[in-house]
């Protein structure tokens, strides 16, 4: 079972309900690691960002990093979490090459924080998931494989990096849901501005927990976790297929095991990795090294004041305050600069609506990257409301700000400048109009007569000639309204 079938999904998902769970490892944007000085640069060469407590040296004693713990609550705070005055860490043991110490320093069952939620919109409709925490821990370093030379070797470079783990409760209902709802955690982290929010980079990860129940049914069935989704792509895809292939299962009397996969975007499937470890596996123990993490009320209180407004009350402001669907108000909120840029522009020119259609039509089809390209873009958003006056006050038509809206982002020069230098300005004033009206109608005798024998059509003909003798730059209403006087009256 490797393509997938529309039909085949419907008509599982009229038998079955998928219950879902996701866990989110955020990476913090820290300059330094979480217990050790040592740079949290990524891209760094193997090993050279690293210190005797990223490699596990024997002795080498870790230090909780203050600005993670900071973020961290930002996070725990932006998303409604209750932040817990102390919390633990714990180390959780495994063996693998890429953790030298044996064990990771993670906060296991005394997390920082505790319940919160995630919101969105989904198919115009409001949706809040829950998260059960969010936990502070480190991260381990990579195993890099080098097939061709057939050598496996170590980098420790993200080693001790600062993580955040956040689990959200068995909520999720749909593969859509999922997606919608890791696109609105990535958002408030970028808000935030605590995490790059790339899966393709592996500095944000997410492992799904699936499991199917037939519809109707209260109690939840048996979860299988998937791993190594490193795409909004493969989350879809990696949701589905699991669906379909626990409910072949179901179907023919299997039972499932609970158990970790992973998904192999090339072949599109995924593949056992081992049965679930249970939280006794990994020996957790309270880390004896660091102290409990205590909280005091003003810390928590500094932070929540500095908070940004998150993008989900924003869009809410949006949709409340200029009047813009949930449509304007997601594409407009995409980042917070964006945000800025909409709203600074939206009032210099007092009109939500044609600041709204400039910047989706116009604006962000020159922009790759909604959260860095619109910071250095040219107009920026005093040089756009600038040019959006000069439609307001009818020295430019919707067509004419348009071309100057161009050579603006050509040239880096403001819209009054390119008006006057290139003439750019539409003709409102009357005589001159009516001059070319008069002279159009005078060089097309056989045309006026058919119009005015009952062919309507040829109005639009005439307003074509009036234009194109005016360069294009007559006012299309004014324009309109003297026409019809002089052809119908
Ligand atoms: P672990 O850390 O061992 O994976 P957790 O109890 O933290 O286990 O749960 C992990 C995730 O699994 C959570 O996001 C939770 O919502 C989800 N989950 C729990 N039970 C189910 C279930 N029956 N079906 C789907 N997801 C589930
Ligand atoms: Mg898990």
């Amino acid at each position: 079972m490797s393509v997938i079938n529309n039909e085949d999904v419907e008509k599982v998902l009229k038998k079955f309900e998928p219950v879902m769970g996701l866990e989110v490892h955020a990476q913090l944007k820290t300059t330094t690691k979480l217990m050790s000085a040592a740079s949290n640069q990524f891209g760094s060469s193997p090993n050279t960002a690293v210190s005797t407590i990223c490699t596990g040296m024997p002795g080498a004693l870790p230090v909780l990093n203050k600005k993670a713990v900071q973020m961290a609550l930002q996070a725990g705070l932006a998303l409604d979490c209750e932040i817990q005055k102390r919390s633990v860490f714990s180390r959780k043991h495994y063996f693998y090459p890429d953790l030298p110490k044996g064990y990771q320093i993670s906060q296991y069952d005394r997390p920082y924080a505790l319940k919160g939620a995630v919101q969105f919109y989904l198919n115009g409709e409001k949706r809040k998931i829950a998260l059960t925490r969010i936990h502070l821990e480190e991260d381990a370093g990579k195993n890099l494989h080098f097939d061709d030379r057939g050598v496996s070797l170590v980098d420790l470079n993200r080693s001790s990096v600062p993580l955040i783990e956040i689990v959200s409760e068995p909520e999720i209902r749909s593969t859509a849901e999922a997606a919608a709802y890791l696109k609105a955690l990535r958002l408030a982290l970028r808000y935030l501005d605590i995490c790059e929010g790339n899966l393709e980079e592996g500095n944000f990860r997410c492992d799904a927990n699936i499991s199917l129940r037939p519809r109707g049914e209260q109690k939840f069935g048996t979860r299988v976790e998937l791993k190594n989704i490193n795409s909004f792509r493969n989350l879809e895809r990696a949701i589905t297929y699991e669906i379909l292939r626990q409910a072949d299962l179901l179907d023919s009397g299997g039972k499932i095991t609970q158990e970790t996969r992973l998904w192999d975007a090339d072949q599109n499937k995924s593949i056992s990795m081992r049965s679930k470890e249970e939280a006794a596996d990994y020996r957790y123990m309270p880390e004896p090294d660091l102290l409990p993490l205590e909280i005091v009320e003003r810390d928590i209180e500094d932070i929540r004041k500095k908070l940004p407004e998150m993008p989900i009350a924003r869009m809410d402001r949006f949709i409340r305050d200029y009047g813009r669907n949930i449509y304007d108000a997601d594409v407009l909120t995409a980042s917070s600069s964006l945000a800025d840029y909409y709203e600074t522009v939206s009032k210099a020119i007092q009109d939500p609506q044609l600041a709204s259609t400039f910047i989706q039509t116009n604006v962000l089809a020159h922009i790759a990257n909604v959260e860095t390209d619109i910071e250095t873009f040219f107009p920026d958003a005093k040089a756009l409301s600038d040019l959006l006056l000069k439609m307001k006050d009818k020295t430019l038509s919707l067509n004419l700000a348009k071309e100057v809206f161009e050579i603006m982002m050509a040239e880096k020069k403001p819209a009054a400048q390119i008006i006057s230098e290139k003439g750019m300005a539409q003709v409102s004033d009357d005589s001159a109009l009516l001059a070319v009206i008069e002279k159009v109608i005078a060089e097309n005798p056989g045309q006026l007569a058919e119009l005015k024998a009952g062919k309507d059509k040829l109005f639009g003909f005439f307003m074509g000639q009036c234009q194109k003798a005016l360069g294009g730059k007559g006012n299309p209403a004014t324009l309109k309204e003297l026409l019809e006087k002089k052809l119908k009256g």
